[in-house]
C-alpha cells in the first residue's frame, strides 16, 4: 500500500501538473470505484482544480468553487497524467479529461486490485472532518507529547501502534520497520514502556526517513509511481524491509522476520535488543 512519501510524491506531481486546469469530461468505467454520487458535477466536471491536500495515507483535490475529491489508493494504485486520447491501460476505473488553454490531457485512475476509491465531498473541511479528523496527526507532524499520551498503558507492540492509523497517519509497514531499527528499538515492544526521549529520537528519525523517501519518489515496491509514470528510487535505501534472513548493515548480524500486526516484519535483535 502506499504509504506517506508515496502519496506525497503523488500529490508533488498532481499539483505541478493539475492545479489551474479546468476539468472537461469524467469517464466511469466501473461504477463501483466512485463511493458515494456519481453526478458529473460532484466529479468535478466543468471546475477548475485550486489545490492538493493530504493527510497520511490519503490525499483530496480540492477545485476552485470548494467541491473536492478524496482518494484512497488501496494496495496498488495510481494516479496518472497521460495526453489527450491516450490509450486507457488495463484497471484504470475512472479518467479525467482536463484542460488548458488549448491544451487538453487526461488524468487515470488505475487501481488492478481494486482496494481504492474516490468519494466526492462538498468540502474540503468535510472531508477534514468526517474523515480526516478520525485519525491521527499526520507523520510528518506529530509530536512525541502527543504519541506519548495515545501510547500511554497500551500493551500493543510499538510496530502495531505505528501501524494504526488513529495512532499516527501516514505509516505503513515499509517506514514502520526502517524507523524502529534506526531508532534501535524492538518491533515487539509495549508501546507503553516507550520513554519520551525514545520517542521523539524515534520520530525524528522517522521525519528523516520520510523526507529522504519523498525526495526519491518514494518507494516502488508494488507498482508505485508518481503523477509522470515514474518509478520511486527509495527501495533501494530500505535497511530492514524486504530484508529479512540477510545481514544487518550496521552490525552484522543475521536479520531476523517474524509476524506483527498480520504484517511480516524485519529486525535486527542486536541492535533492537527486547527490553520489555
Ligand atoms: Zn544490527
Amino acid at each position: 500500500m502506499p504509504e506517506l512519501p508515496e502519496v506525497e510524491t503523488i500529490c508533488r506531481g498532481l499539483t505541478q501538473l493539475c492545479v489551474g486546469a479546468k476539468v472537461l469530461d469524467v469517464h466511469i468505467y466501473r461504477a463501483g470505484f466512485i463511493r458515494g454520487s456519481r453526478k458529473n458535477i460532484d466529479l468535478l466536471q466543468n471546475l477548475t482544480i485550486a489545490r492538493v491536500h493530504r493527510h497520511g495515507k490519503q490525499f483530496a483535490i480540492e477545485s476552485a468553487c470548494g467541491r473536492a475529491l478524496l482518494f484512497h489508493m488501496g494496495m496498488s494504485g495510481s494516479l496518472t497524467v497521460h495526453p489527450f486520447e491516450s490509450t486507457r491501460a488495463k484497471h484504470v476505473h475512472v479518467y479525467w479529461t482536463l484542460g488548458r488553454g488549448n491544451k487538453k490531457f487526461e488524468l487515470h485512475h488505475k487501481d488492478p486490485r481494486r482496494f481504492g476509491y474516490v468519494r466526492p465531498f462538498l468540502s474540503i473541511q468535510k472531508i477534514r472532518d468526517d474523515i480526516w479528523s478520525t485519525l491521527g496527526p499526520d507523520a510528518l507532524c506529530v509530536d512525541a507529547d502527543d504519541l506519548l499520551q495515545r501510547f500511554k498503558n497500551k500493551k500493543r507492540s510499538i510496530k502495531a501502534s505505528l501501524l494504526d492509523q488513529a495512532n499516527i497517519a501516514g505509516v505503513g509497514n515499509i517506514y514502520a520497520d526502517e524507523t524502529l531499527f534506526q531508532s534501535g528499538i524492538h518491533p515487539l515492544r509495549n508501546a507503553g514502556s516507550i520513554s519520551l526521549p525514545e520517542l521523539e529520537k524515534m520520530i525524528k528519525l522517522l521525519r528523516v526517513i520520510l523526507n529522504r523517501s519523498i525526495q526519491g519518489g518514494g518507494s516502488s515496491i508494488q507498482d508505485h509511481q508518481d503523477a509522470c509514470g515514474r518509478a520511486g528510487t527509495f527501495q533501494n535505501c530500505h535497511q530492514v524491509y524486504g530484508r529479512g534472513g540477510e545481514s544487518c548493515e550496521i552490525c552484522g548480524a543475521i536479520l531476523k522476520q517474524t509476524l506483527c500486526a498480520q504484517r511480516t516484519t524485519v529486525f535486527c535483535s542486536t541492535c533492537q535488543p527486547r527490553k520489555k
